[in-house]
């Protein structure tokens, strides 16, 4: 068996993603636990009903609100990985105010493959609006996926050139 990937969120609007890689013998990943960009007035986001809280997930995320926002609704003793800087700046955040009850772990820029259980991460450093975001590069069950976050082809940096 292979890999399974299911979309919570994010094909029909920007930010506010949410995805969920389930390997054969059950380990997670969640790619990141994004806010809705766009809500009616005085209406919170909430996580979505598709998602089973109720078995653990290791949380990779970017520092902008619709990538992670959604994290402290996640029980607390998730794990939750990002770029160092994205640590830095979440914890910097007016939307945060250290409320997070999660410890971040965390990646250098030029970091090579991480073993997560039975899965592989590879952090591609690219361009973005936030400083320090990454395509995640997810190995597992001999499958290969690759999340690319808010990749853009424009700006100081291009993104293949920066392994
Ligand atoms: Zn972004």
């Amino acid at each position: 068996m292979r890999c399974r990937k299911d979309i919570h969120r994010g094909t029909r609007q920007i930010g506010g993603n949410l995805i969920e890689i389930t390997h054969p013998e059950g380990a997670r990943l969640i790619l990141d636990a994004g806010q809705a960009l766009e809500l009616p007035e005085g209406k919170e986001d909430r996580l979505p009903e598709t998602l089973d809280t109720s078995r653990p997930a290791t949380v990779l995320s970017h520092a902008h609100l619709d990538h992670w926002g959604l994290v402290a609704q996640l029980p607390a003793d998730w794990p939750v990985m990002c770029g160092a800087a994205p640590a830095r700046l979440i914890a910097a955040s007016p939307f945060d105010k250290g409320k997070l009850p999660h410890r971040l772990t965390t990646w250098e820029s030029r970091s090579g493959p991480i073993p997560i259980g039975p899965f592989t991460l590879k952090p591609w450093l690219t361009d973005h609006s936030a400083f320090d975001a990454y395509m995640l590069q997810i190995d597992g069950a001999g499958r290969r996926i690759l999340y690319i976050g808010d990749f853009r082809r424009h700006g100081a940096r291009r993104p293949w050139s920066m392994g």
